[in-house]
């Protein structure tokens, strides 16, 4: 578990007061433990929330684009972490929002229809959200991919102009090498052919 000072979802939906959330700002950023934790709760509330852009099945119709307000999903997503069905899961998470905001918003008579169809709905979103986890994966791992390509590169043509300096300062200083034997050579030589 955590061992943030404060609740991480509580920081991420920002429902901390100024002096906790520092805190936590500089809990998060010397322990890679609570660090993680956060980016994976980020990434499933911007998966969660990336779901509203795209057809969703008609039995969870209901999550119209009106009812997904950001304060209304917030309230919706705090529901689900406050509930027992706190467990880890996307999927729960998704359907348990849905149908907070179903039995928020359509009379009781229509929620145990949507509730005898648990089951269905929850297959329906657990696909919906297992795609659209992986689909934010795999970006996430091309861009960094991209990333690790660009540094290689970088550090490969740093390498090779470090080696053509190199090579330069080398034959530069055989060059002078060279002279100063060629210089030796030539006052030898006078030095020989000069009459006694
Ligand atoms: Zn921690």
């Amino acid at each position: 578990m955590s061992c943030s000072p404060f609740d991480l979802r509580d920081y991420l939906f920002g429902e901390l007061a100024e002096t906790d959330r520092r805190q936590v700002d500089q809990h998060v950023r010397s322990c890679s433990h609570c660090h993680e934790d956060l980016e994976r709760l980020r990434l499933t509330h911007s998966t969660l929330l990336a779901l509203r852009d795209e057809e969703v099945p008609q039995r969870i119709g209901f999550v119209s684009d009106q009812v997904f307000e950001p304060s209304l999903m917030r309230r919706a997503w705090r529901a689900f972490w406050e509930s027992s069905a706190r467990l880890g899961f996307a999927s729960a998470a998704m359907l348990s929002a849905a149908l907070v905001i179903f039995a928020f918003f359509r009379p009781a008579a229509a929620v145990s229809v949507a509730v005898t169809d648990t089951a269905k709905i929850e297959q329906q979103v657990s696909e919906r959200v297992t795609a659209a986890v992986e689909k934010a994966v795999a970006e996430s791992e091309a861009r960094q991919a991209r990333k690790t390509a660009e540094m290689l590169q970088v550090a490969e043509q740093r390498f090779d102009e470090q080696r053509a300096a190199d090579m330069k300062n080398v034959s530069d200083t055989i060059e002078v090498i060279q002279k100063r034997y060629n210089v030796r050579e030539t006052l030898l030589a006078r030095a020989m052919e000069e009459p006694k």
